[in-house]
């Protein structure tokens, strides 16, 4: 795999989306209309996720072949050989796509349901939005794709939090 990887979800797959940035990959949700568009993602070092026919053979486009999101995220991490190395969970805002930050307790007072607060001891923050993560903040069906996707346990402190 290369490093970074970065990447440009086409429109009709915003699960797909999702998935690159739980696993930590900077991921443009974008509307992908142009060759020139595709052209500018791949001089920016993103490479275009599409299901769209139109873009299949051009260079810098990733075609994803099912409709079925954990199975589009199992052909994106294959073909790359992405492994579970080379992800970062918990690193990138799933709402928005900009960094996390490590945030202290004090920090999410008021901004987290209070046994959250109370129990928790590692809180993250989106850079710009402001949402706020925290383990277990991701469903634990999260965590068993993640698994299934990586043969592996992902995901240390999620098990406890359903
Ligand atoms: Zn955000």
């Amino acid at each position: 795999m290369k490093e970074p990887l970065a990447f440009a979800v086409d429109r009709m797959l915003g699960r797909l989306c999702k998935w690159m940035r739980i696993l930590g990959f900077d991921s443009r949700y974008v509307s992908v209309d142009s060759r020139k568009q595709i052209e500018d993602f791949r001089k920016d070092g993103r490479m275009v996720l599409t299901r769209n026919q139109r873009w299949r053979n051009v260079e810098g486009v990733f075609f994803i072949s099912t409709d079925h999101p954990m199975e589009q995220v199992k052909q994106v991490t294959t073909a790359l050989k992405i492994h579970r190395g080379h992800t970062a969970p918990f690193t990138i805002c799933i709402r928005c796509n900009n960094p996390l930050k490590a945030v202290p307790k004090e920090g999410v007072l008021g901004l987290v349901p209070e046994h959250i607060h109370f129990t928790m001891k590692t809180f993250h923050m989106c850079s710009e939005c402001k949402n706020v993560y925290w383990c277990g903040s991701h469903p634990r069906r999260m965590t068993q794709h993640m698994e299934q996707i990586f043969g592996q346990q992902i995901f240390n402190a999620n098990s406890k939090e359903g």
